[in-house]
């Protein structure tokens, strides 16, 4: 069994994806064509945001929201401790001290409450300028933003949503990727909507931070005068090389309807087997809460203490189930922050996940038998 069958997916997507790559390759418009404008369009309608700005991968989206904000030396940036690497590496390249927060153990995001006591600690310390929090959709499920945003407006914190794990999610309708000040998303392959190599979109309503941010992304040239062909060569700032390739934009607007068509429900049903195969158990599921939807990046359960989790991995992959650990690490100890200040943070509950998380195969192409088979050789071999 794949983790995630991108392979399946290409078969059934294959006559819409091979002409969208195609018709590409012929127009040789391969960077910045009408593509990628179109996709623009198409996903700022989608999560209802005025601008979406692609780039060339979510990483890079983070750092260019960062830039925007002018985040650098001297500035605390809030970032969940139990996340993928980027989210606390780009505030930390541009200078900032990422200061880690605990998480929920049910939902896996930050947890709220612990944000407000630690901008409270780094405020009263005075070492540091509270300047951004960057908050995380992780395993799909979007954060709790109305709580999220309540602790930023009393702090005046900037709130960046990386939705690079959370796109199609939602709270009460309303999408992943419009709770930000500005929101980033990831179309790295195996994320909930992939492209065919590395991609990344941002989203903001504020029309300034929307032309500094396009500016960036190429090499800071002038935007002001969108018409004027030598313009692009008048470089009014720094930036960086950041664009998504056309033929990137042509796969995401051809795999976009099917991401809405079905595949967010069907992954939705895929997880709700889990749930239901697996409630009687010792396992530990990821809780939704009323109102939430995610886009199912993963499905995460959490061990009992005493089970060998490289033990459990071995039984199942000798049965042809691939399982993985998101993440083994909390960020705060990852070696790249070992004396900084990033280092000192206490949080508990992520050194718990991190111990006794697994992820197991989820896509929206699984079937009711992958999912049967999955539970049954997870019982087993627990
Ligand atoms: C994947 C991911 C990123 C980075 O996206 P890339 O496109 O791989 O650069 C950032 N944040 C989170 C939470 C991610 O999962």
């Amino acid at each position: 069994m794949q983790f995630r069958d991108l392979q399946k997916q290409y078969k059934v997507l294959k006559p819409q994806i091979d002409s969208a790559m195609m018709s590409v390759a012929a127009s040789a418009h391969f960077i910045s064509g009408p593509e990628v404008k179109e996709l623009e369009k198409v996903l700022a309608e989608y999560v209802g945001v005025k601008h979406c700005i692609t780039c060339a991968n979510g990483t890079d989206a983070i750092t260019i929201a960062m830039k925007a904000w002018g985040v650098g030396k001297g500035d605390a940036v809030f970032v969940p401790d139990f996340t993928f690497f980027s989210s606390g590496e780009c505030p930390a390249d541009e200078g900032a001290t990422s200061i880690y927060v605990d998480v929920n153990q049910r939902t896996y995001n930050m947890d709220p409450v612990k944000l407000e006591a630690v901008v409270q600690k780094v405020i009263a310390e005075g070492k540091y300028k509270a300047k951004a929090v960057i908050a995380v959709d992780l395993f799909g499920l979007p954060a709790d933003y109305p709580s999220l945003r309540t602790i930023c407006d009393k702090y005046n914190l900037l709130l960046l949503e990386d939705g690079a794990q959370g796109f199609g999610g939602n709270i009460n309708g309303k999408m992943v990727c419009s709770f930000g000040d500005i929101s980033t998303t990831s179309f790295f392959p195996a994320k909930p909507l992939g492209c065919y190599g590395d991609g990344g979109a941002i989203f903001t309503n504020n029309d300034k931070w929307a032309d500094l941010m396009r500016s960036i992304c190429i090499h800071g040239k002038d935007t002001s005068n969108p018409n004027d062909p030598n313009a692009k060569y008048n470089n009014i700032r720094l930036g960086m090389n950041s664009r998504l390739d056309t033929i990137q934009a042509a796969i995401l607007l051809s795999k976009f309807k099917a991401f809405v068509d079905y595949e967010l429900a069907d992954v939705n049903k895929v997880a709700a087997w889990y749930s239901e195969g697996l409630k009687d158990t010792s396992l530990i599921l990821p809780e939704i809460k009323e109102g939430f939807y995610s886009s199912w990046a993963q499905y995460t359960i959490q061990l009992p203490a005493d089970v060998d989790r490289k033990n459990l991995q071995a039984k199942l992959k000798a049965t042809d189930i691939p399982s993985m650990v998101y993440y083994a690490k909390p960020m705060h100890l990852q070696s790249a922050f070992t004396g900084t200040d990033s280092a000192n943070a206490g949080c508990p509950v992520t050194e718990k996940l991190c111990a006794t998380v697994l992820s197991i195969p989820i896509d929206p192409y699984k079937t009711k038998e992958d999912v049967n088979l999955v539970i049954s050789k997870l019982k087993e071999a627990l």
